[in-house]
């Protein structure tokens, strides 16, 4: 089969490698779709360094089944599905208390995170264990259902782990690929004023086009001022869907009493501060989350397959797998949003 293979950092060759071969528990997947996610483009490029090569990148797929190994009766070959890309054991304490992305013996396919990385998506065939696997609707698109990762994880922010209730004042820091999921989670949850802070001008008119009731430029630094006119009250919610430590705090200076706030966008190192008893006074519901469970996949599904949120909408480039170089180029770009592999 063709795969895309990362060899060492930019270095990425599309070449024929054997075909994964299911064993037991497992199933093999003829991917249709895969999302290019900014974890595979740092990969490929070297700002992320935890890559050991050979890699076969890309972890937000949806495809067919092939075949499948021993033991396995929930899905058989011809079934469209959809993968989740973190693997769990479903015994450890974690994995029992609903927390599979928490997992000891966790591995991922494609993606970042545990230290077992198992082969991903840019490549024609892939396989995983049959419980990540996940029926696709058939009114969901393949492209759609490659998104069902990076949406799961917005519902899991906004919804789960922030309590986002019906009428809330929304404040989405960074509306590239996951805030604008973010935000149309938050829209479809009933969201009163939707506010989307960026400093592209791109990525706000998109906001907007989404549902967004303002957009706000931050790069002026009267985010605040600018937040309030919309919303006198002041924000019931904020998601930092960004990355940069900036956008942690300016979430931080946009709080006022009883505002939730999730730490959703960044992964690096950097701090920021907090006054403990302007936190204890502001009652500050403070939230995080990474990954995803099956859980939100499940729930990610339900929105794309009642047409709640549509993830087509943020897509703007598609490429066949034998031009992922091209999707490479697609990603360093600014002006884009979610780019699609289709092996
Ligand atoms: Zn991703
Ligand atoms: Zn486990």
């Amino acid at each position: 089969m063709l795969a895309a293979v990362l060899k060492d950092f930019d270095q990425l060759v599309l070449e024929p490698v054997p075909q994964p071969q299911a064993q037991m528990n497992e199933a093999v997947v003829r991917v249709k779709s895969c999302g290019f996610c900014a974890t595979d483009f740092k990969a490929i490029k070297g700002i992320r360094r935890n890559v050991t090569f050979p890699f076969i990148a890309g972890h937000e797929a949806a495809g067919v089944v092939a075949s499948v190994g021993p033991g396995v009766t929930s899905v058989k070959p011809g079934d469209e599905v959809i993968v989740q890309p973190s693997g769990y054991c479903g015994f450890c304490h974690h994995c029992r208390s609903g927390n599979t992305h928490y997992c000891e013996s966790a591995f991922t396919t494609g993606g970042d995170g545990p230290a077992d990385v198992r082969p991903g998506a840019f490549a024609e065939y892939m396989k995983t264990d049959a419980k990540c696997l996940f029926r696709k609707p058939p009114r969901v698109s393949f492209d759609a259902a490659a998104l069902t990762e990076p949406l799961s994880g917005a519902w899991k922010g906004v919804v789960q782990y922030s309590e986002m209730r019906v009428g809330d004042d929304v404040v989405v820091i960074g509306v590239g690929g996951i805030g604008l999921l973010c935000l149309m989670v938050a829209k479809a949850a009933g969201a009163g004023h939707l506010v989307a802070v960026d400093p592209s001008a791109y990525a706000r008119d998109h906001a907007l086009r989404l549902g967004a009731t303002g957009a706000i430029d931050p790069s002026d630094g009267r985010t605040k001022e600018r937040v309030y006119e919309i919303m006198p009250d002041g924000p019931d919610l904020i998601v930092e869907a960004a990355g940069p430590i900036e956008a942690v705090k300016l979430m931080v200076e946009l709080r006022r009493r009883g505002t939730r706030w999730n730490v959703f966008g960044i992964t690096t190192h950097e701090t920021f501060e907090l006054d403990g008893g302007l936190t204890h006074f502001l009652e500050g519901r403070m939230d995080a989350s990474f990954g995803t469970t099956p859980l939100a996949m499940q729930q990610a599904i339900h929105l794309m397959d009642r047409r709640l949120v549509d993830p087509e909408a943020i897509i703007t480039h598609r490429f066949p797998l034998s031009e992922i170089h091209k999707a490479v180029e697609a990603m360093a770009q600014p002006n884009r949003n979610k780019v699609i592999v289709n092996p």
